[in-house]
């Protein structure tokens, strides 16, 4: 185990901020997590989990301990005529597993093929994107529980998923390490290509007979013609969350703005597009310094080279506040503050 001081953690977000760890380490198994743990530097602060930096945002230096997952290895742990049950280690990088079950026909992830960070991420945020959640193909995971030094199997149940939640961002927030997704792929595919972007794209591409590695490809392309890439232009994705409002306060605020974009969820309730809202408050390509809001998606917030994570907090609450203004609608951040 080798800790370092002092550490950059400019290469380890997609932000690219530049803020140090005053402790650094990794951890390649539930071992070496265990000899870390156990390490005078660790007992002070509480550490922080680190997979690929994807999803969050640092505001200053980590005065306390970062500890990236490196934890590796797939196994098939069941299988049957239907479907096949692979666990993966916390520490695999998200796009290389789903390309693993491209490459094997496991079906269920190639919707979210590209998302950045890794594997023991994923369940967090239950990350999504065009019409499938890790929910949809969970199983059951493990995580260390730092003070009890114990290893726990969560199901798909206790981990509370919702919309960008989970129990991991509430009640056990910075109380457990995964260390390793079990998912349920499909043997037999079923195709999702409910969002119209994914149908356009496949005829873009000319596909007579549908695959899951056609609908990946598509994916991957639609990605890479609107999100920036995170190596030339840092960001961490969605920053905000797609608020949800009451069908009454919908229909008010459709009265006043018929543009107004909105899906339903369940009976209940419609979720906005949160990009749409940013945009008509004028934020869409404005820049101040290095911190902006990307030009063709402002709900991305961007770094051009060397803002610091406060100013691009700084520009978020002044997003939160003039949509709340305008609007009266409260967004959230999707991205993790530090
Ligand atoms: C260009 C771009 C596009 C994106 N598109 C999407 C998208 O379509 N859908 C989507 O849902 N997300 C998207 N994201 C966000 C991000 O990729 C996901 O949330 C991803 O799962 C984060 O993984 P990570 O390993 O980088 O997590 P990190 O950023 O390293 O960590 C995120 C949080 O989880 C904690 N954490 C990480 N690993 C563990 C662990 N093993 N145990 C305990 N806690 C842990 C960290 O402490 C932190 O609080 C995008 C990001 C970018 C940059």
């Amino acid at each position: 185990m080798q800790i370092r001081e002092n550490f950059s953690l400019k290469p380890y977000n997609t932000f690219g901020i530049d803020v140090k760890a005053k402790y650094f380490s990794n951890f390649q198994s539930v071992d070496d997590l265990e000899e870390v743990l156990n390490s005078p530097l660790t007992t002070h602060h509480s550490p922080l989990i680190l997979g690929g930096g994807s999803n969050l945002l640092f505001t200053k230096n980590v005065d306390g301990i970062v500890l990236k997952n490196e934890i590796k290895g797939i196994e098939i742990i069941k299988q049957d005529d239907n479907f096949v049950y692979i666990k993966a280690g916390a520490g695999i990088n998200w796009h290389e597993f789903v390309l693993y079950c491209l490459n094997n026909n496991y079906a269920g992830i190639e919707n979210l093929s590209l998302i950045p960070g890794n594997v023991g991420a994923t369940p967090m945020q239950n990350i999504g994107a065009y019409g499938v959640e890790i929910k949809d193909v969970f199983y059951e995971l493990e995580a260390y529980h730092i003070k009890e030094k114990t290893l726990k199997t969560f199901s798909l149940n206790e981990c509370e998923f919702g919309y960008r939640e989970s129990v991991f961002k509430r009640t056990y927030k910075n109380k457990f390490v995964i260390t390793s997704v079990s998912f349920r792929l499909r043997k037999i595919p079923v195709f999702n290509t409910s969002y119209g972007a994914i149908q356009s794209e496949l005829e873009k591409m000319g596909i007579k007979e549908l695959s899951i590695q056609a609908i990946s490809q598509a994916v991957i392309n639609i990605r890479t013609s609107k999100l920036p890439d995170w190596k030339v232009l840092g960001n961490a994705g969605s920053f905000f969350k797609n608020p949800q409002v009451s069908e009454h306060e919908f229909h008010e605020l459709r009265r006043k703005y018929p543009e107004i974009i909105g899906f339903s969820v369940g009976t209940k309730y419609i979720k906005l597009a949160a990009g749409w809202l940013i945009e008509q408050c004028e934020w869409k390509g404005y820049r101040k310094g290095d911190a902006g809001c990307y030009e063709k998606q402002a709900l991305v917030l961007v770094n051009y080279g060397k803002a610091t994570g406060k100013e691009i907090y700084d520009l978020s609450e002044a997003i939160i506040g003039s949509v709340k203004n305008k609007f009266g609608v409260p967004l959230q951040r999707e991205v993790n503050i530090i």
